[in-house]
């Protein structure tokens, strides 16, 4: 009886440790998560302004000049491959990337 009652406790005990873990993964999961990942074109928002990585896959691109890495909305350092976007809160986008937000940064 001792016994049993004994292993249902540590049972219990680890059980409740492990669901109390669960919450603070996943918090440091997404906080890395969204301090450095590459948009997808399938996000939702960069589906809708038709955001390509490759500037030159986007057949809507009129000005063959035209990339992220000197949009007005970018703010990546020049010659890094990506940075962060005034539109894309918390993702980064690629500086060769294009969408139909683009706005020619002022020299
Ligand atoms: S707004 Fe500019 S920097 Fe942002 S994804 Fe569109 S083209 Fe790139």
């Amino acid at each position: 009886m001792d016994h049993h009652d004994n292993s249902r406790r540590r049972f219990i005990k680890l059980t409740a440790m492990g669901l109390a873990a669960v919450p603070f993964a996943n918090v440091l999961l997404s906080g890395t998560a969204s301090a450095a990942d590459l948009i997808s074109e399938s996000d939702p928002v960069a589906a809708a302004m038709k955001y390509k990585a490759d500037a030159t896959k986007a057949p809507e691109r009129k000005d063959t000049t035209a990339l992220c890495s000197n949009c007005n909305f970018y703010t990546g350092k020049a010659g890094e491959a990506s940075g962060p976007c005034a539109l894309f809160q918390g993702k980064l986008v690629a500086a060769n990337g294009w969408c139909t937000a683009w706005a020619k940064k002022p020299a």
